[in-house]
């Protein structure tokens, strides 16, 4: 196998002194985030900034993605606290944009749609000006769940394609058509909601490949694009096939901002909650 090493424009170091505050935060209201779950390379920037990505409904998946860090094992139930302490974490942040998102939980008869709904209601009446990003699982395509999260009404809600439909096989479980549909369903569902997904890149796709991911995504009224850069969280994981260089990350948003999307944020160190205010038209 061809190993392949990491570039000079991925030199992102992590400094973890400079985390204790959000750490000792989250610690005490007993929170999880994806930041620190999945290993962000963005964590030390981010966590600075007093920002940071919410995973509710626990830290084990019901999926076996091959990219992903998130824990593989039996989850527990939801924890009827957790909406409010989200809330409290946010409110003593100040954040003015939030991203909230969760594991898959297939093994919730709404996979976890009621308790997405609830964290909404708690952030509002906690921090009214916060605006709420949700980055939904795929709720196996049930346009009853996706209806509970449209009724809650975050500013955006996201759903990520991840990769391209013939790697697919690294996401077990998700099914691409699924994934396009539940983008279709919330726009169905609402037609002014602010839909956002995102992919990942590096991962064996060919260019042709992602610009047909962007027109499908466009076909369904996806609104906003972020493109980011694959990074394994170990060697276990689904290697790095290609690291892309900024100057194609360019050329990826000019052609998905050419086809309709109404911001696009694509660079190696992008992920879907990375500078997500500026989705909503903020610095
Ligand atoms: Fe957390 Fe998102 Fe920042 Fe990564 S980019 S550290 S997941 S807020
Ligand atoms: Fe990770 Fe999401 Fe896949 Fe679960 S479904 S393993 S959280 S990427």
């Amino acid at each position: 196998m061809t190993i392949v090493r990491k570039p000079q424009w991925l030199q992102k170091k992590i400094n973890p002194a400079a985390h204790a505050g959000m750490e000792g935060l989250l610690g005490e209201l007993r929170l999880h985030t994806v930041c620190q779950e999945a290993r962000c390379p963005n964590i030390t920037e981010c966590f600075r900034e007093r920002q940071a990505t919410f995973l509710i409904l626990g830290a084990a998946c019901t999926r076996l993605c091959s990219f992903c860090n998130v824990t593989k094992q039996t989850p527990l139930p939801p924890d009827p606290g957790e909406p409010a302490r989200v809330a409290e974490a946010i409110r003593r942040l100040g954040l003015s944009h939030v991203v909230i998102t969760s594991p898959t939980r297939d093994d919730l008869p709404d996979g976890g749609a009621a308790h997405y709904a609830e964290t909404v209601a708690a952030i509002r009446s906690a921090s009214p000006a916060t605006a709420v990003e949700l980055l939904i699982p795929d709720f196996l395509g049930s346009r009853e769940s996706l209806a509970r999260v449209v009724a809650s009404a975050p500013a955006i809600i996201g759903h990520n394609v991840e990769t391209v439909p013939r790697l697919y096989h690294i996401r077990a479980g998700a099914d691409y058509g699924r994934s396009l549909g539940v983008l279709r369903t919330l726009r169905e569902l609402d037609s002014a909601v602010r839909s956002k997904s995102g992919i990942m890149l590096g991962l064996g796709e060919t260019e042709e490949e992602v610009l047909a991911v962007f027109t499908d995504l466009r076909s369904v009224g996806c609104s906003y694009l972020s493109i980011g850069q694959y990074l394994a969280p170990s060697k276990s994981h689904h290697p790095v096939r290609e690291f892309i260089p900024p100057e194609r990350f360019e050329r990826y948003r000019a052609a998905a901002l050419s086809l309709g999307f109404a911001h696009v944020e694509s660079g190696p160190y992008v992920r879907s909650s990375y500078h997500a205010a500026r989705y909503d038209g903020q610095p």
